[in-house]
Protein backbone atom coordinates (compact mmCIF):
# COMPACT_ATOMS: atom_id res chain seq x y z
CA UNK A 1 0.00 0.00 0.00
CA UNK A 2 1.19 3.42 -0.89
CA UNK A 3 1.82 5.81 2.40
CA UNK A 4 -1.19 8.21 0.92
CA UNK A 5 -4.00 5.56 1.84
CA UNK A 6 -2.46 3.40 4.27
CA UNK A 7 -4.03 5.46 6.88
CA UNK A 8 -7.98 4.48 5.44
CA UNK A 9 -10.37 2.63 7.02
CA UNK A 10 -13.11 0.92 5.22
CA UNK A 11 -15.88 3.78 4.82
CA UNK A 12 -18.57 3.29 7.19
CA UNK A 13 -21.40 3.33 5.22
CA UNK A 14 -20.22 -0.11 3.55
CA UNK A 15 -19.22 -1.23 7.35
CA UNK A 16 -23.09 -0.57 8.30
CA UNK A 17 -24.63 -1.81 5.57
CA UNK A 18 -22.61 -5.08 5.53
CA UNK A 19 -23.44 -5.59 9.26
CA UNK A 20 -26.99 -4.91 8.83
CA UNK A 21 -27.47 -7.21 6.08
CA UNK A 22 -25.64 -10.13 8.21
CA UNK A 23 -28.62 -9.64 10.84
CA UNK A 24 -31.58 -9.04 8.80
CA UNK A 25 -31.44 -5.11 9.86
CA UNK A 26 -33.89 -2.66 8.48
CA UNK A 27 -31.05 -0.66 6.90
CA UNK A 28 -31.53 3.05 7.90
CA UNK A 29 -27.75 4.09 7.79
CA UNK A 30 -26.44 4.22 4.63
CA UNK A 31 -28.48 7.06 2.45
CA UNK A 32 -30.15 5.48 -0.25
CA UNK A 33 -33.72 5.30 -1.51
CA UNK A 34 -35.35 1.65 -1.22
CA UNK A 35 -38.36 2.83 -3.21
CA UNK A 36 -38.24 2.62 -6.88
CA UNK A 37 -36.85 5.39 -8.76
CA UNK A 38 -39.59 7.58 -10.32
CA UNK A 39 -41.14 5.56 -13.83
CA UNK A 40 -40.01 8.54 -16.57
CA UNK A 41 -36.29 8.68 -15.50
CA UNK A 42 -35.63 4.77 -15.98
CA UNK A 43 -37.83 5.13 -19.38
CA UNK A 44 -35.90 7.81 -20.57
CA UNK A 45 -32.58 5.41 -19.46
CA UNK A 46 -33.89 2.17 -21.25
CA UNK A 47 -34.20 4.86 -24.63
CA UNK A 48 -31.09 6.33 -24.29
CA UNK A 49 -29.99 2.66 -24.52
CA UNK A 50 -31.65 1.21 -27.20
CA UNK A 51 -30.93 4.56 -28.88
CA UNK A 52 -27.74 3.27 -29.03
CA UNK A 53 -26.51 6.13 -26.42
CA UNK A 54 -23.64 3.46 -25.72
CA UNK A 55 -20.18 4.82 -26.43
CA UNK A 56 -18.12 7.21 -24.49
CA UNK A 57 -19.56 10.48 -23.88
CA UNK A 58 -17.34 13.51 -24.63
CA UNK A 59 -14.72 13.82 -20.99
CA UNK A 60 -16.52 16.67 -19.96
CA UNK A 61 -19.96 15.02 -20.43
CA UNK A 62 -22.71 15.01 -23.30
CA UNK A 63 -23.68 18.55 -23.87
CA UNK A 64 -27.22 18.20 -24.04
CA UNK A 65 -26.88 17.41 -20.50
CA UNK A 66 -24.53 20.22 -19.60
CA UNK A 67 -27.06 22.44 -21.26
CA UNK A 68 -29.83 20.98 -19.22
CA UNK A 69 -28.00 21.42 -16.10
CA UNK A 70 -27.30 25.09 -16.70
CA UNK A 71 -30.39 25.86 -17.96
CA UNK A 72 -31.35 24.46 -14.38
CA UNK A 73 -28.86 26.43 -12.21
CA UNK A 74 -30.06 29.46 -13.79
CA UNK A 75 -33.97 28.97 -13.63
CA UNK A 76 -33.93 27.99 -9.73
CA UNK A 77 -30.43 29.99 -8.49
CA UNK A 78 -30.09 32.74 -11.33
CA UNK A 79 -26.21 31.45 -11.70
CA UNK A 80 -25.50 31.86 -15.45
CA UNK A 81 -22.78 29.36 -16.44
CA UNK A 82 -21.43 28.63 -20.03
CA UNK A 83 -22.31 24.76 -20.79
CA UNK A 84 -19.70 24.33 -23.35
CA UNK A 85 -16.61 25.64 -20.87
CA UNK A 86 -18.31 25.86 -17.05
CA UNK A 87 -20.19 23.03 -16.80
CA UNK A 88 -18.25 19.44 -16.36
CA UNK A 89 -20.01 16.07 -15.90
CA UNK A 90 -18.52 13.76 -13.93
CA UNK A 91 -18.90 9.43 -11.94
CA UNK A 92 -20.75 10.92 -9.22
CA UNK A 93 -20.09 13.89 -6.85
CA UNK A 94 -17.89 11.97 -5.69
CA UNK A 95 -15.59 11.49 -8.58
CA UNK A 96 -16.44 15.43 -9.13
CA UNK A 97 -15.01 16.38 -5.69
CA UNK A 98 -12.16 14.04 -5.93
CA UNK A 99 -11.58 15.95 -9.31
CA UNK A 100 -11.59 19.26 -8.03
CA UNK A 101 -9.38 18.79 -4.58
CA UNK A 102 -7.23 17.18 -6.81
CA UNK A 103 -7.05 20.04 -9.45
CA UNK A 104 -6.99 22.60 -7.31
CA UNK A 105 -4.76 21.94 -3.62
CA UNK A 106 -1.15 21.46 -4.16
CA UNK A 107 0.92 19.80 -1.50
CA UNK A 108 1.01 21.94 1.67
CA UNK A 109 -1.71 23.44 1.27
CA UNK A 110 -4.54 23.82 3.95
CA UNK A 111 -8.79 22.97 3.38
CA UNK A 112 -11.05 23.99 5.69
CA UNK A 113 -13.79 21.60 6.62
CA UNK A 114 -16.69 21.67 8.60
CA UNK A 115 -17.04 18.76 11.37
CA UNK A 116 -18.82 16.37 11.58
CA UNK A 117 -17.75 16.16 7.76
CA UNK A 118 -18.85 13.76 4.82
CA UNK A 119 -16.53 11.25 5.03
CA UNK A 120 -15.29 11.35 1.31
CA UNK A 121 -13.27 15.10 1.76
CA UNK A 122 -10.61 14.53 4.65
CA UNK A 123 -9.02 11.31 2.60
CA UNK A 124 -9.46 13.51 -0.95
CA UNK A 125 -7.21 15.87 0.63
CA UNK A 126 -4.95 13.88 1.71
CA UNK A 127 -4.73 11.83 -1.43
CA UNK A 128 -3.48 15.84 -3.13
CA UNK A 129 -1.05 15.79 -0.09
CA UNK A 130 -3.36 18.92 0.92
CA UNK A 131 -3.67 19.26 5.09
CA UNK A 132 -7.43 19.88 6.25
CA UNK A 133 -8.50 22.18 9.01
CA UNK A 134 -11.53 21.80 11.22
CA UNK A 135 -14.35 23.60 12.05
CA UNK A 136 -16.91 22.46 14.31
CA UNK A 137 -20.27 22.49 14.34
CA UNK A 138 -21.80 22.46 17.50
CA UNK A 139 -25.48 20.62 17.74
CA UNK A 140 -28.72 22.09 18.83
CA UNK A 141 -28.30 20.34 22.83
CA UNK A 142 -25.30 23.12 23.10
CA UNK A 143 -27.64 25.86 23.71
CA UNK A 144 -28.91 26.84 20.91
CA UNK A 145 -32.07 25.92 18.13
CA UNK A 146 -29.91 24.23 15.38
CA UNK A 147 -26.63 23.34 14.34
CA UNK A 148 -23.75 26.54 14.46
CA UNK A 149 -19.99 27.23 14.21
CA UNK A 150 -18.35 30.00 16.12
CA UNK A 151 -17.66 32.72 13.74
CA UNK A 152 -13.63 33.24 15.37
CA UNK A 153 -13.24 29.54 15.03
CA UNK A 154 -13.69 29.70 11.10
CA UNK A 155 -11.93 33.43 10.95
CA UNK A 156 -9.08 31.35 12.69
CA UNK A 157 -9.04 28.58 10.46
CA UNK A 158 -8.23 30.96 7.70
CA UNK A 159 -4.83 31.48 7.17
CA UNK A 160 -2.47 32.36 4.39
CA UNK A 161 -1.72 28.69 3.39
CA UNK A 162 -5.27 28.35 3.21
CA UNK A 163 -6.51 27.25 -0.24
CA UNK A 164 -9.82 26.18 -0.36
CA UNK A 165 -12.89 25.42 1.78
CA UNK A 166 -15.14 22.50 1.71
CA UNK A 167 -18.50 23.62 2.33
CA UNK A 168 -21.61 20.88 1.94
CA UNK A 169 -25.32 22.19 2.62
CA UNK A 170 -27.68 20.60 2.95
CA UNK A 171 -25.21 18.98 5.88
CA UNK A 172 -24.75 15.47 5.79
CA UNK A 173 -25.05 14.29 8.78
CA UNK A 174 -26.75 17.01 10.70
CA UNK A 175 -29.38 18.12 8.08
CA UNK A 176 -28.31 21.67 8.63
CA UNK A 177 -28.92 24.53 5.59
CA UNK A 178 -26.79 26.93 6.19
CA UNK A 179 -28.07 30.45 6.41
CA UNK A 180 -27.13 33.30 3.89
CA UNK A 181 -25.56 35.22 7.10
CA UNK A 182 -23.81 31.82 7.31
CA UNK A 183 -22.70 31.69 3.82
CA UNK A 184 -21.90 35.28 3.58
CA UNK A 185 -19.27 35.43 6.43
CA UNK A 186 -17.78 32.35 4.17
CA UNK A 187 -17.55 34.03 1.34
CA UNK A 188 -16.17 37.07 2.54
CA UNK A 189 -13.57 35.30 4.65
CA UNK A 190 -12.81 33.18 0.50
CA UNK A 191 -12.46 36.65 -0.63
CA UNK A 192 -10.24 37.85 1.82
CA UNK A 193 -8.07 34.93 1.84
CA UNK A 194 -7.79 34.33 -2.12
CA UNK A 195 -9.48 31.29 -1.54
CA UNK A 196 -11.44 28.52 -3.23
CA UNK A 197 -15.06 27.24 -1.91
CA UNK A 198 -15.38 23.61 -2.71
CA UNK A 199 -19.57 23.25 -2.37
CA UNK A 200 -21.23 20.13 -2.29
CA UNK A 201 -24.87 20.40 -2.76
CA UNK A 202 -26.10 17.03 -3.56
CA UNK A 203 -29.71 17.56 -1.34
CA UNK A 204 -30.33 20.78 -2.79
CA UNK A 205 -34.00 19.90 -3.71
CA UNK A 206 -34.56 18.06 0.20
CA UNK A 207 -34.89 21.55 1.96
CA UNK A 208 -37.58 21.93 4.32
CA UNK A 209 -36.80 24.43 6.66
CA UNK A 210 -35.07 27.56 4.71
CA UNK A 211 -33.89 28.35 1.42
CA UNK A 212 -30.82 26.41 -0.22
CA UNK A 213 -28.46 29.18 -1.18
CA UNK A 214 -25.51 28.30 -3.18
CA UNK A 215 -22.59 30.47 -2.16
CA UNK A 216 -21.44 30.66 -5.93
CA UNK A 217 -24.17 32.99 -6.07
CA UNK A 218 -23.35 35.51 -3.43
CA UNK A 219 -21.03 38.76 -4.78
CA UNK A 220 -17.21 37.86 -5.32
CA UNK A 221 -17.82 34.12 -5.23
CA UNK A 222 -18.61 32.71 -8.98
CA UNK A 223 -14.82 33.53 -9.62
CA UNK A 224 -14.16 31.42 -6.91
CA UNK A 225 -16.75 28.72 -6.21
CA UNK A 226 -17.05 25.07 -7.63
CA UNK A 227 -20.08 24.02 -6.99
CA UNK A 228 -20.94 20.45 -7.39
CA UNK A 229 -23.93 18.24 -7.32
CA UNK A 230 -25.66 15.41 -8.33
CA UNK A 231 -28.44 13.43 -10.06
CA UNK A 232 -28.54 10.44 -7.46
CA UNK A 233 -31.00 12.13 -4.53
CA UNK A 234 -32.74 14.33 -6.22
CA UNK A 235 -33.97 11.46 -8.85
CA UNK A 236 -33.91 8.25 -6.55
CA UNK A 237 -31.07 7.00 -8.50
CA UNK A 238 -27.98 6.52 -6.23
CA UNK A 239 -26.65 3.94 -7.93
CA UNK A 240 -26.33 5.80 -11.41
CA UNK A 241 -23.61 7.78 -10.41
CA UNK A 242 -24.01 10.84 -11.97
CA UNK A 243 -22.20 14.30 -10.98
CA UNK A 244 -21.05 17.58 -12.48
CA UNK A 245 -19.20 21.05 -11.26
CA UNK A 246 -20.71 24.11 -12.35
CA UNK A 247 -17.16 26.62 -12.17
CA UNK A 248 -16.07 29.51 -13.91
CA UNK A 249 -13.83 28.22 -16.92
CA UNK A 250 -10.52 28.73 -15.64
CA UNK A 251 -11.49 26.33 -12.27
CA UNK A 252 -13.88 24.20 -14.89
CA UNK A 253 -10.76 23.85 -16.88
CA UNK A 254 -8.52 22.36 -13.76
CA UNK A 255 -11.46 20.40 -12.97
CA UNK A 256 -11.25 18.98 -16.10
CA UNK A 257 -7.84 18.11 -16.55
CA UNK A 258 -7.87 15.96 -13.47
CA UNK A 259 -11.47 14.64 -14.26
CA UNK A 260 -9.95 13.05 -18.08
CA UNK A 261 -7.87 10.72 -15.74
CA UNK A 262 -10.08 9.77 -13.09
CA UNK A 263 -12.61 8.54 -15.42
CA UNK A 264 -12.24 10.14 -18.66
CA UNK A 265 -16.06 10.09 -18.99
CA UNK A 266 -19.00 9.40 -17.36
CA UNK A 267 -21.49 6.84 -18.11
CA UNK A 268 -23.82 8.25 -21.76
CA UNK A 269 -26.91 6.56 -21.29
CA UNK A 270 -27.16 7.34 -17.68
CA UNK A 271 -26.50 11.01 -18.88
CA UNK A 272 -29.17 11.01 -21.83
CA UNK A 273 -31.58 10.27 -19.32
CA UNK A 274 -30.67 12.62 -16.58
CA UNK A 275 -30.56 15.15 -19.42
CA UNK A 276 -34.58 14.52 -20.13
CA UNK A 277 -35.36 14.26 -16.20
CA UNK A 278 -33.95 17.78 -15.65
CA UNK A 279 -35.78 19.37 -18.32
CA UNK A 280 -39.05 17.31 -17.56
CA UNK A 281 -38.97 17.72 -13.34
CA UNK A 282 -40.22 21.21 -13.93
CA UNK A 283 -42.79 20.57 -16.19
CA UNK A 284 -44.38 18.29 -13.90
CA UNK A 285 -43.97 20.18 -10.62
CA UNK A 286 -41.91 16.85 -9.71
CA UNK A 287 -39.36 18.62 -6.80
CA UNK A 288 -42.20 19.99 -5.07
CA UNK A 289 -43.92 15.94 -4.80
CA UNK A 290 -40.05 15.19 -3.53
CA UNK A 291 -39.87 17.61 -1.18
CA UNK A 292 -43.67 16.62 0.07
CA UNK A 293 -42.82 12.89 -0.03
CA UNK A 294 -39.73 13.43 1.86
CA UNK A 295 -41.48 15.95 4.75
CA UNK A 296 -43.87 13.05 5.42
CA UNK A 297 -41.22 10.90 5.88
CA UNK A 298 -39.11 13.49 8.06
CA UNK A 299 -42.13 14.01 10.57
CA UNK A 300 -42.60 9.97 10.62
CA UNK A 301 -38.94 9.23 11.17
CA UNK A 302 -38.94 12.42 13.79
CA UNK A 303 -42.38 10.85 15.90
CA UNK A 304 -40.51 6.67 15.53
CA UNK A 305 -37.36 8.26 17.35
CA UNK A 306 -38.94 10.30 20.16
CA UNK A 307 -41.13 7.38 21.05
CA UNK A 308 -38.14 5.28 21.24
CA UNK A 309 -36.16 7.52 23.96
CA UNK A 310 -33.93 9.37 21.32
CA UNK A 311 -34.18 13.30 21.19
CA UNK A 312 -34.16 13.55 17.46
CA UNK A 313 -33.67 17.05 15.70
CA UNK A 314 -35.89 17.66 12.34
CA UNK A 315 -33.32 17.89 9.89
CA UNK A 316 -33.36 21.26 7.92
CA UNK A 317 -32.78 19.50 4.83
CA UNK A 318 -31.03 16.05 3.71
CA UNK A 319 -32.81 12.90 4.01
CA UNK A 320 -31.01 11.98 7.30
CA UNK A 321 -32.25 12.98 10.98
CA UNK A 322 -29.94 12.74 13.96
CA UNK A 323 -30.64 11.50 17.25
CA UNK A 324 -29.43 11.97 20.49
CA UNK A 325 -29.29 8.30 22.02
CA UNK A 326 -27.83 9.36 25.61
CA UNK A 327 -31.09 8.17 27.02
CA UNK A 328 -30.12 4.49 26.16
CA UNK A 329 -27.16 4.50 28.10
CA UNK A 330 -24.61 3.49 25.99
CA UNK A 331 -20.55 5.07 26.23
CA UNK A 332 -20.46 5.70 22.61
CA UNK A 333 -22.11 5.96 19.19
CA UNK A 334 -20.25 3.13 17.62
CA UNK A 335 -21.39 0.78 20.16
CA UNK A 336 -25.18 2.23 20.49
CA UNK A 337 -25.39 1.81 16.47
CA UNK A 338 -23.68 -2.21 16.86
CA UNK A 339 -26.03 -3.06 19.26
CA UNK A 340 -29.56 -1.20 17.62
CA UNK A 341 -28.67 -2.98 14.31
CA UNK A 342 -27.48 -6.83 16.06
CA UNK A 343 -29.83 -6.80 18.44
CA UNK A 344 -33.00 -4.63 17.57
CA UNK A 345 -32.27 -5.34 13.98
CA UNK A 346 -32.61 -1.46 12.98
CA UNK A 347 -29.23 0.19 11.40
CA UNK A 348 -28.35 3.51 12.05
CA UNK A 349 -24.25 5.13 11.34
CA UNK A 350 -22.46 6.38 14.37
CA UNK A 351 -21.48 10.00 13.17
CA UNK A 352 -18.30 9.38 15.49
CA UNK A 353 -16.97 8.21 12.03
CA UNK A 354 -17.49 11.80 10.69
CA UNK A 355 -14.85 13.58 13.48
CA UNK A 356 -11.62 13.33 12.77
CA UNK A 357 -11.37 13.04 16.59
CA UNK A 358 -14.21 10.39 17.71
CA UNK A 359 -14.57 11.14 20.65
CA UNK A 360 -15.65 14.72 20.52
CA UNK A 361 -18.68 13.71 18.65
CA UNK A 362 -21.62 13.96 20.49
CA UNK A 363 -23.76 10.56 21.05
CA UNK A 364 -26.19 10.47 18.00
CA UNK A 365 -26.87 8.54 15.79
CA UNK A 366 -27.67 9.23 12.08
CA UNK A 367 -31.36 7.45 10.65
CA UNK A 368 -32.14 7.85 7.16
CA UNK A 369 -35.41 8.33 5.85
CA UNK A 370 -35.53 7.55 2.12
CA UNK A 371 -37.46 4.97 3.13
CA UNK A 372 -41.18 3.21 2.52
CA UNK A 373 -43.37 3.49 5.07
CA UNK A 374 -43.57 0.40 5.18
CA UNK A 375 -39.85 -0.03 5.56
CA UNK A 376 -40.16 2.94 8.66
CA UNK A 377 -43.15 1.55 10.14
CA UNK A 378 -41.38 -1.93 10.35
CA UNK A 379 -38.54 -0.56 11.91
CA UNK A 380 -40.91 0.94 14.31
CA UNK A 381 -42.10 -1.85 15.62
CA UNK A 382 -38.94 -3.16 16.12
CA UNK A 383 -38.35 -0.83 18.31
CA UNK A 384 -41.44 -1.39 20.32
CA UNK A 385 -40.97 -4.48 20.83
CA UNK A 386 -37.57 -3.73 21.81
CA UNK A 387 -38.12 -1.26 24.51
CA UNK A 388 -40.63 -3.90 26.10
CA UNK A 389 -38.25 -6.61 26.94
CA UNK A 390 -35.22 -4.23 27.41
CA UNK A 391 -33.74 -3.63 31.00
CA UNK A 392 -31.27 -1.18 28.79
CA UNK A 393 -31.45 2.30 31.01
CA UNK A 394 -33.82 4.90 29.32
CA UNK A 395 -35.29 1.80 27.44
CA UNK A 396 -39.23 0.74 28.37
CA UNK A 397 -39.95 4.18 29.76
CA UNK A 398 -42.52 5.38 27.50
N1 LIG B 1 -21.80 14.29 -0.88
C1 LIG B 1 -22.65 14.02 0.11
C2 LIG B 1 -22.83 15.03 1.19
C3 LIG B 1 -23.34 12.82 0.12
O1 LIG B 1 -24.16 12.55 1.13
C4 LIG B 1 -23.15 11.90 -0.92
C5 LIG B 1 -23.83 10.56 -0.98
N2 LIG B 1 -24.84 10.29 -0.27
C6 LIG B 1 -22.27 12.22 -1.94
C7 LIG B 1 -21.60 13.42 -1.89
C8 LIG B 1 -22.01 11.27 -3.05
O2 LIG B 1 -22.76 11.53 -4.16
P1 LIG B 1 -22.65 10.57 -5.43
O3 LIG B 1 -23.35 9.32 -5.10
O4 LIG B 1 -23.27 11.36 -6.51
O5 LIG B 1 -21.19 10.33 -5.67
N1 LIG C 1 -23.75 9.46 1.10
C1 LIG C 1 -24.40 8.28 1.54
C2 LIG C 1 -24.64 8.41 3.05
O1 LIG C 1 -24.33 9.40 3.61
C3 LIG C 1 -23.59 7.05 1.26
C4 LIG C 1 -22.69 7.09 0.09
C5 LIG C 1 -21.72 5.96 0.11
O2 LIG C 1 -22.04 4.86 0.52
N2 LIG C 1 -20.53 6.22 -0.29
O3 LIG C 1 -25.11 7.51 3.65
Amino acid sequence: MASRVRGFGTSIFSEMSALALEHGAINLSQGFPDFAAPEFVKQAAIDAIHADFNQYAPAPGLQEFRRAIAATYARDYGLEADPLTEVTVASGATEAIFSAIMALVDPGDEVIVFEPTYDAYVPDIIMAGGSPRFVTLCPPMSGTDRWTFNKDDLRAAFTDRTRAIVINTPHNPTGKVFTGGELGLIAELCCEHDAIAITDEVYDRLVFERHHIPIATLPGMWERTVTINSTGKTFSTTGWKIGYALAAAPLSEAVRRAHQWVTFATATPFQQAMAEALEKAPQIGYYEALREFYAERRSLLIEILRSAGMSAIAPEGTYFAMADVRPWGFADDVSFCRHLTVEVGVAAIPPSAFYVEPNIAPLMARFCFAKQLSTLHAAAERLRRYRRISTLPGCGLD
